[in-house]
């Protein structure tokens, strides 16, 4: 009686583990498939970070302001090509802000960034010396990425290099200073003068007078001639190569009229003057108007540096075999620049101090500055030696190509200016 039921019993067992098998079997092959497919969805993000990086990067690179992202320690995490090369053969991804930006006026606002979680924005302008591979004027712009979570934020900081503004922004600051300058001291003269004859009642002396006006005038004459030289400065520097009308010119003929006008100097001081023009008939593509009053200014510094007599002075003109280059020059041998004077000599107002004395009204100290703007629209280059005594020589440089380049210059920015309408 008991063996079916036994027999069932074994049976019905047999039959539970078979089915308990099945199901762990199922159960596996589930679960491999489960941890494929969470394979496949890892490798598939990882991926795809990898390419949003990439993209990230590619665009990141593509600005040219440096671009940083940096964590709540001041750890940089990422900085894009142009931040990378601002710092040429070191590494900067993994570094600390303070122990990159060395300069604390850089790093300080990035770190107050990172301290308040507030944006900031600053100015500042670093001295390009030493070990520090940074210089020039920096916006050192720093802000908090919101979407970042709050236990890791991270922090993006843009430098934008505002050095050529800066640059340029000093110079006009230093124009006007040194322009106001200028004119105030004849005016100051001037108004003294004029004190002196009306209210000291000085005007009833006819041989005074005249002896006040004269001064006056020479005066006047001077604020006339800086207004006139500022005039042409900020003509050059308005878009340089639209404000030239080119024409080709004998380069012969402008030196003739030069010596021209300066021929009662030249005969006063019973200068020497010689022309080298291997070829007379050398012409120049550009503004005839300029290239006289380069050369008027250098032939006239010479002489007017040097009042003694028989000075020696050299305008030369060559087209160079080979390159084509065109090389003018004008040399005296005459009192000379002294070496330190002579790295300012180009600049606006600077005048040799040595030179002159405070009475003596002898030049503005624009001369120089005109000749170098006139030359550089004409995309040539001028230099300057001097031995003194010897040999004080002025040296244009007009590559060959540089008349066709002056001439794209030139349509290029007509091309762009506004047309007038109405
Ligand atoms: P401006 O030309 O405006 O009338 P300037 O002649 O004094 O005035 P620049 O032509 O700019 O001004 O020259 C600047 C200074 O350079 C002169 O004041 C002078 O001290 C010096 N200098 C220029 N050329 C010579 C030269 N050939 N020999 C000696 N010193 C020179
Ligand atoms: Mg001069």
């Amino acid at each position: 009686m008991t063996e079916p039921f036994v027999t069932l019993a074994a049976v019905s067992a047999a039959a539970a583990i078979v089915a308990l098998a099945l199901v762990a079997l199922r159960l596996r092959r589930a679960r491999r498939e489960f941890d494929e497919e969470v394979a496949a969805w890892k490798l598939r993000l990882r991926l795809d970070l990898q390419q949003a990086r990439k993209e990230r990067d590619l665009l990141l690179d593509a600005l040219d302001e440096a671009f940083v992202l940096v964590d709540r320690n001041g750890g940089i995490l990422f900085a894009n090509r142009a931040a990378q090369a601002m710092f040429p053969g070191r590494t900067i991804v993994g570094r600390s802000v303070p122990d990159v930006f060395l300069d604390q006026k850089v790093a300080q606002p990035i770190i107050e960034c990172i301290d308040s979680g507030d944006p900031s924005t600053t100015r500042v302008v670093l001295p390009r010396q030493g070990s520090s591979p940074v210089g020039g004027a920096w916006i050192v712009d720093a802000a908090r990425i919101s979407e970042t979570p709050d236990d890791a934020p991270e922090f993006r900081v843009v430098l934008r290099d505002v050095t050529s503004e800066h640059h340029a922004e000093q110079i006009r600051k230093d124009f006007v200073a040194n322009a106001s300058h200028e004119l105030r001291t004849p005016l100051a003269i001037i108004n003294g003068y004029l004190e002196n004859l009306l209210d000291d009642g000085l005007v009833s002396d006819p041989e005074l007078t005249r002896r006040f006006l004269k001064v006056m005038r020479k005066h006047t004459e001077r604020i006339a001639r800086i207004v006139e030289d500022m005039l042409v400065i900020s003509r050059l520097e308005s878009g340089e190569a639209a404000a030239l009308k080119l024409k080709p010119f004998k380069i012969r003929s402008c030196i003739s009229d030069v010596l021209e006008r300066l021929e009662s100097m030249i005969q006063a001081q019973k200068a020497r003057v010689r022309v080298e023009m291997p070829d007379e008939d050398l012409t120049i593509d550009g503004d005839r108007f300029y290239w006289t009053q380069v050369l008027f200014n250098l032939v006239e510094n010479a002489l007017k540096q040097n009042p003694r007599e028989g000075l020696g002075v050299t305008v030369g003109c060559v087209r160079k075999e080979g390159s084509g280059d065109i090389e003018i020059w004008v040399s005296d041998d005459g009192i000379g620049i002294p070496s330190a004077d002579l790295a300012h000599i180009f600049r606006r107002f600077y005048r040799v101090e040595k030179h002159h004395n405070q009475d003596e009204i002898k030049g503005t100290g624009l001369g120089l500055s005109i000749v170098k703007r006139a030359v550089e629209a004409h995309n040539g280059t001028i230099d300057v030696h001097s031995t003194p005594g010897e040999d004080t020589r002025f040296t244009i440089l007009l590559p060959s190509g540089a008349e066709e380049q002056t001439r794209l210059d030139a349509e290029e920015r007509t091309a762009l200016a506004p047309t007038e309408t109405g």
